[in-house]
């Protein structure tokens, strides 16, 4: 059994406590790997080598930074397939899916990696004679970077690569339940020639590991990604320090199906986006509002077709729903099964622990009819592969019950009314909205975060993702050689 050590200064170190935790295979429940957990120590030396690795980094030209994340992308795309299968092994999802979450870390490397080149400021004019203006972006310093287990590669490439092309350091702390995939992107990074000491791993619970990393005074920013309550924290506690932080936090993602829609198509981006990753997806659709004309029709086909979904270890072809992440959630998606029964929700499919030949946390895809938009089935990110329908009469009282959660991330809309579609795009309050695709599919080079209790404010990937990594400073040259006074010389 392999036991990771802690990785500082370009090394894998041991920690200086004597804890460990197993990472497990939700499938099969088989120990993969054993990690050491980091000690209070081990955080200041971790951000020790994170302030060193600044001043190298930083000080390198952003081509030659990216230089060296367009080697790591090239290896990553060489070792894709064993990156693939170590993440099913670890996390569970399907080949397909993991296959694909490697394939994200990739193209943010080379989206990320072009931005060495480009990294634009702005020239601007002057109310003053013989004044210059201009902005330029700045690295911030050491981040700290917390992640959850549902992306274990994409998410960590989606805050390193963009926070690496800028210039900062890094000090990660990944899920416990998914760290292998991180220490294979920092793995290639050091590869591919990054200096000792730009980058950090971490690891440990959330409440001790994590909590260091928020308080920290020589981590400059927090990039977050996890539940609402965790971020909640995290902002509260940056807040006391005036610590920048960026957060992308849950979802309730809501999907319409107009009654103009084509059903099979929308059949489709429904079973996809409710129980793809096993619903655990921050963009996974978990409400579909369905128009009143077409709902008994969609009904019956989406309920047929969820029960022909195969569960099973997400390494064989034929399987299309692996576990999910541990026994927690599984507890956790049961007891919302138990929530939405008694609130009168009706049960059309699903709602079990499935009875399969596999020791690990598999759960029957399930589905809830006659949902009301306040109960807590639809209010609540489950997090599994749990579905809740809702019916609604016409596209106003659609987009009111899509609005109607703290929620904000992903959006769907299906429908052949070119009016309708744009009345989604514009009143749905969300961060992202598809129209005839389900709520998941994001590119990396479009802004991907969320409004309300999704976020705040932050995006990442795309050109935000530049910002979220740096500082801008505004430059006056002021060649007249005389005092000239803004807002007073006239
Ligand atoms: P979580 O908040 O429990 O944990 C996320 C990370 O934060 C983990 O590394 C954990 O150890 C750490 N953590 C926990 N408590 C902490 C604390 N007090 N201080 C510092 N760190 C702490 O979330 P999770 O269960 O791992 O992930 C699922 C959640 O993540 C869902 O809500 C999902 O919607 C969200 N998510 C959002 C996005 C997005 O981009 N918007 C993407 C994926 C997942």
């Amino acid at each position: 059994m392999q036991e990771y050590k802690l990785f500082i200064d370009g090394e894998w170190t041991n920690s200086s406590i004597k804890d460990t935790f197993d990472d497990i295979d939700p499938a099969t429940l088989e120990t993969i790997a054993t990690i050491q957990v980091a000690g209070r120590d081990d955080i200041d030396r971790a951000v020790e080598s994170a302030l060193k690795g600044f001043k190298v980094w930083s000080e390198t030209p952003p081509p030659k930074r990216a230089d060296v994340i367009y080697k790591a992308a090239d290896i990553l795309t060489k070792r894709k397939e064993e990156l693939a299968r170590l993440m099913t092994k670890e996390m569970g999802k399907v080949l397909d899916e993991t296959r694909g979450d490697v394939q994200e870390a990739i193209d943010i490397a080379i989206y990320a990696a072009g931005e060495g080149r480009r990294m634009f400021g702005e020239t601007t004019t002057s109310e003053l004679r013989d004044k210059f203006c201009m902005t330029i972006l700045r690295p911030i310093g050491v981040i700290g970077m917390i992640t959850p287990w549902n992306f274990p590669m994409a998410i960590p490439a989606w805050k390193i690569m963009p926070a690496l092309v800028a210039g900062n350091s890094i000090v990660i702390k990944p899920a416990t339940d998914t760290p292998l995939l991180t220490i294979k992107l920092v793995e290639i990074l050091m590869e591919a020639g990054l200096p000792p000491g730009v980058i950090n791993i971490l690891f440990g619970p959330g409440q001790i590991v994590g909590q260091s990393i928020v308080h920290h005074p020589d981590i400059k920013a927090i990039s977050f990604t996890g539940s609402l309550e965790t971020g909640k924290w995290i902002m509260s506690e940056c807040g006391k320090s005036m610590k920048r932080v960026s957060l992308e936090l849950g979802g309730k993602n809501p999907l319409i199906v107009m009654d103009d829609a084509d059903l099979e198509l929308a059949l489709e981006g429904v079973l996809w986006g409710a129980f793809g990753t096993t619903g655990q997806r921050c963009t996974a659709t978990s409400r579909v509002i369905l128009h009143k004309d077409i709902k008994d029709e969609f009904t019956n086909m989406l309920v047929e077709m969820t029960e022909k979904l195969k569960l099973g270890n997400g390494l064989l072809p034929e399987t299309d729903v692996g576990p999910v992440i541990n026994k927690s959630q599984l507890d956790m998606i049961k007891g919302y099964i138990d929530i939405g029964k008694d609130e009168g929700a009706k049960l059309l499919t699903g709602g079990n622990v499935a009875d399969i030949d596999l020791p690990g946390y598999f759960f029957e895809s399930t589905i809830f009819t006659d949902v009301k938009p306040d109960m807590r089935i639809a209010q609540e990110e489950i997090f599994g592969p749990v579905l809740s329908l809702i019916t609604v009469s016409d596209i106003d009282e659609a987009i009111e019950v899509a609005n109607n959660t703290r929620y904000g991330l992903s959006s769907a809309i299906y429908t052949e009314n070119i009016t309708d579609a744009f009345k989604a795009i514009k009143k749905i309050d969300s961060g992202i909205t598809y129209v005839n695709a389900p709520t998941i599919g994001a590119e990396v080079h479009l802004p991907f975060g969320g409004v309300k209790g999704t976020g705040n404010g932050f995006r990442e990937a795309g050109l935000e993702a530049i910002r979220e990594f740096t500082e801008v400073k505004a430059v006056y040259i002021d060649y007249s050689g005389r005092l000239q006074k803004a807002q007073i010389d006239q």
